[in-house]
């Protein structure tokens, strides 16, 4: 008998009443906090730190999916109805699904390799060092902060990459 592997044992996550549950199974891809205006805006906070998966080894373990609401033409949140906690997010066609960390529980082998969207950051809150390679162009895209080109009245930035130097650090505060 071979112990599975712990970065591809199926992991659980949910919402804050327990309505909205799942497991998501496979290799975690791209930890990484957002500070996109969608991301503040939908949950109250400064930022929403987000990882994927492949979505074929996601299970909707609960009442079934969560609420959908589109942020994009082809791009979608999933929230609980009942509690509103946001636990996912997924852009149509994709073949994966990025989950919130903290619907996982903020699990400690899960940390945010940089932040998107640093341009529209609170300027109160330290910023996530960039430890992702900014260079590779084969970093993927996220669903939640991918950028439709065809968005003519975004007023916003979303058209900067979100592997974005890593300009914002301060002196001294490096982790
Ligand atoms: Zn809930
Ligand atoms: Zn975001």
């Amino acid at each position: 008998m071979t112990a599975p592997s712990p970065t591809t044992t199926p992991r659980s996550g949910g919402c804050l009443c327990g309505l909205v549950t799942f497991t998501v199974a496979g290799e975690p891809d791209f930890p990484h906090a957002c500070s996109c205006l969608h991301c503040q805006r939908l949950s109250g906070g400064p930022v929403m730190s987000w990882v994927s998966f492949p979505l074929a080894g996601l299970i909707w373990s609960g009442g079934g999916e969560p609420s959908w609401y589109y942020t994009w033409p082809d791009s979608r949140r999933g929230f609980c109805p009942a509690c509103g906690s946001q636990v996912c997010a997924l852009d149509d066609g994709a073949d994966s699904i990025a989950v919130t960390l903290s619907a996982l529980g903020n699990s400690p082998d899960l940390v945010p390799v940089t932040q998107s969207f640093r341009e529209t950051a609170v300027p109160w809150l330290r910023q996530v060092p960039d430890t992702s390679r900014p260079t590779d162009p084969t970093a993927p895209a996220t669903p939640h902060d991918r950028r439709p080109m065809s968005l003519s009245d975004s007023t916003d930035h979303h058209d900067i990459a979100h592997q974005d130097s890593p300009r914002t650090a301060l002196p001294g505060t490096a982790r």
